[in-house]
């Protein structure tokens, strides 16, 4: 990484040029990028920072490390989620290049459908949109998918065909010298040694290079984090289409300590994933036997014995610090939306990462100007507008008639022509496909909030309401939305 330059002057009237060999400047233009991580983030990040070199006609190395086989089955290979791949990602991937392959997908989402206790709302997805479900490894354990099915294989795959290096190892520590001009160094598994100029931190929540990193001295503080427990149930491909069909079950059950629940329909597995402060598996065995869970399973259903089950963290803020000299973090590791498309969130942080270098390199003033001030831009508002929003959809489950009140509020605005605001607020909340801010200003407009608290007050007055069947809207109900 040298390059000559010509310097020419003038010194006591006498001209002079001397040629001198200089290291580059390579946090101006940096050569080589190392990649912790090869999850969506890195693997984002790899692909973009190739993509804009070639378009820029520089050169650039890119070398990703990831350890895990993601075409194995089972935890140990997986990255633990849900595998909602939402229909902005889809197009942000489209926009460059890239197109979610069909081995991949699991199936093809067409609806939401949100319940509380003794009633539902289905939401269908609007024309045109696309949600697929995909398994990030090759499938839970026992299962026999190949590794052309697994999401995270797909996009690090597309990485290296842009041209990344994949480096199949695990990074034990990485060194990073005062000198700005020295290359970072990063030590992996078998003791081997990489140069860089520059690193990109893109490891996850779940991974101990969090602990190295914050302890790398650059101020580096992970984000705070919450759990999940999430297991896979098998189910026949026949009793998923009769008892899920296409569809994402989101429940607000008002179960202390439970900020989401969902169960999403695989081909032959149903995802059910619980988000919560300290949720585990004592919360998921307990969630499988609630008669409204029981109630989507084929009669006589018993929780199978063993089962593909994990307790992934995943972030709740923003870490701070997440930019040094030569030094950024992507991804998860930095921050993602609350609770909701933290692939996109991946792919948002990724490609801000990689516009930065490719505009400004890897100095620390381009890094805070370019990419992590951006970051702030996009996320930190919008995920207070995001707690917001998901506290009230909380404490809505715990108070079902006013739930059930709402739920057919907007089962009633699907069947009359116009606008029909509730159903997009609850459409934009529960897919992502609309910023959180967006969201609450909807759901904050008088007349919405006015009509909702008088059905609400209806629904108090009327013992007995929330036992309505989803969907089934009476003609006493159709009154209760009439002209208000
Ligand atoms: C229960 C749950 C459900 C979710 N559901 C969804 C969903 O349906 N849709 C959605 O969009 N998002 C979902 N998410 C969020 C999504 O999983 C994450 O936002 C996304 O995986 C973040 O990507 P990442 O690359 O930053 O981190 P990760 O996916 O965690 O990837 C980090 C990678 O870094 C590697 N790594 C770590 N340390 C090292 C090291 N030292 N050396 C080499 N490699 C290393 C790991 O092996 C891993 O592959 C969910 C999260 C959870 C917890």
């Amino acid at each position: 990484m040298t390059s000559g330059i010509v310097l020419t002057g003038t010194v006591g009237g006498k001209n002079w040029e001397g040629a001198f060999v200089t290291r580059s400047n390579t946090l101006l233009e940096p050569r080589r990028i190392a990649i912790i991580g090869g999850g969506p983030a890195g693997a984002f990040s790899g692909l973009l920072l190739k993509r804009l070199a070639l378009q820029a006609g520089r050169e650039l190395e890119v070398l990703i490390f990831e350890r895990k086989e993601f075409g194995v089955t089972g935890p140990r290979s997986c990255n633990m989620c849900a595998g909602i791949v939402s229909n902005s990602l889809i197009r942000q991937l489209e926009a460059v290049g890239v197109e979610v392959l069909g081995s991949v997908v699991q199936r093809e989402i067409e609806a939401y459908t949100l319940e509380v206790r003794g009633a539902a709302v289905r939401l269908e997805k609007p024309p045109g949109a696309r949600i697929y479900t995909a398994f990030r490894s090759g499938g839970p354990m026992g299962e026999r998918f190949g590794t052309e099915r697994s999401f995270d294989h797909f996009v690090l795959q597309a990485a290296i065909s842009a041209g990344a290096q994949h480096i199949p190892q695990v990074v034990r520590s990485v060194r990073l010298p005062s000198n700005p001009q020295a290359p970072v160094v990063l030590e992996d598994a078998t003791g081997d040694e990489h140069e860089a100029d520059a690193v990109i931190g893109a490891f996850g929540v779940n991974s101990r290079m969090v602990r190295s990193f914050e302890e790398l001295g650059f101020g580096y503080r992970a984000p705070r984090t919450a759990t999940a427990a999430q297991c896979e149930i098998p189910l026949s491909s026949e009793e998923i289409r009769t008892l899920f069909g296409n569809e994402v079950k989101a429940l607000a059950l008002g179960i202390p300590g439970v900020s989401l629940a969902a169960m999403i329909p695989k081909e032959r597995h149903v995802t059910v994933s619980l988000i919560g402060r300290d949720v585990g598996q004592r919360h998921l065995e307990r969630f499988l036997q609630l008669p409204e869970v029981r109630a989507h399973f084929p009669p006589g259903w018993q929780v199978p014995e063993n089962y593909c089950h994990c307790r992934p963290r995943l972030p709740i803020t923003a870490a701070r610090n997440v930019v040094a000299d030569r030094v950024l973090v992507v991804g998860d590791a930095h921050v993602s939306r609350y609770l909701k498309n933290g692939l996109d969130s991946a792919f948002i942080t990724a490609s801000l990462a990689a516009e930065a270098i490719m505009a400004g390199g890897v100095g620390r003033k381009n890094l805070v100007h370019r990419y992590a001030r951006p970051c702030r831009r996009v996320f930190v508002w919008d995920n207070l507008c995001g707690r917001a929003l998901l506290a009230v959809h909380h404490l809505l489950g715990r108070e079902p008639r006013i739930a059930a009140a709402h739920l057919r509020f907007a089962a009633l605005e699907q069947q009359r022509p116009g606008p029909k605001p509730l159903n997009a607020i609850l459409w934009g909340m529960l897919t992502g496909d609309e910023s959180y801010s967006v969201v609450l200003r909807r759901a904050l407009s008088p007349s919405l909030q006015l009509r909702l608290a008088w059905a609400a007050i209806k629904a108090l007055c009327k013992p007995g309401i929330a036992s309505q069947e989803y969907g089934a809207v009476s003609a006493d109900s159709q009154e209760d939305n009439d002209g208000h």
